[in-house]
């Protein structure tokens, strides 16, 4: 069985759980939770996956239990929200964590991108840094389900082709 492991780090609000209920359950509404982990069997190029999110909302602060999530996961996605300026910035915190522990970032992502009118981060700015980091760029909305499925298939696609290369 393909099995990809993917934590998700990001500042608190951003909408860590709500991209892992979304993708898993395809629906928008939940309580929120302290750490998690999120199951989906999926088709990604007719073949099948079985996709784990580790949702790491609520436990931001704990670097002891960050270094878990990356040792044990296959992959890091970084999320900001493209309403905060903020949480853009704090990203860097998340990829030297990433990186001080050997784990890999495959996707920075800006979610919320249905709130058009609150926009604080460029589009431009998002790829700017993906680019510093040599990762893939996304821009997402859990509430709309824009690019949702897209984003954790592309994580897999990538997981794969690393594999591959190998
Ligand atoms: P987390 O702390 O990073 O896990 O963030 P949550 O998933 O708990 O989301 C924080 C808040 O942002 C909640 O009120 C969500 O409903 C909201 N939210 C999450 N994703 C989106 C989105 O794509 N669009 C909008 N408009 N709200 C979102």
């Amino acid at each position: 069985m393909d099995r990809r492991c993917i934590t998700i780090l990001g500042e608190g609000g951003v909408g860590k759980t709500a991209l892992a209920v979304k993708f898993t359950q395809r629906n928008f509404g939940y309580d929120p939770s302290i750490e998690d982990t999120y199951l989906r069997s999926d088709l990604v190029d007719d073949r099948h996956c079985l996709i784990e999110l580790v949702d790491t909302a609520g436990q931001e602060e704990y670097a002891s239990l960050q270094s878990e999530w990356i040792r044990q996961s296959h992959a890091c996605i970084l999320v900001y929200s493209m309403t905060s300026r903020e949480s853009f910035v704090g990203i860097e915190l998340f990829q030297q964590a990433v990186v001080r522990h050997g784990g890999r970032i495959l996707m920075l992502v800006g979610n919320k991108s249905d709130l058009v009118t609150e926009r604080q981060v460029t589009w431009q700015d998002g790829k700017d840094l993906a680019d510093h980091y040599q990762c893939s760029f996304i821009e997402t909305s859990a509430k709309a389900g824009i690019n949702v499925d897209t984003l954790f298939h592309r994580v897999v696609r990538e997981l794969r082709a690393l594999q591959t290369e190998h």
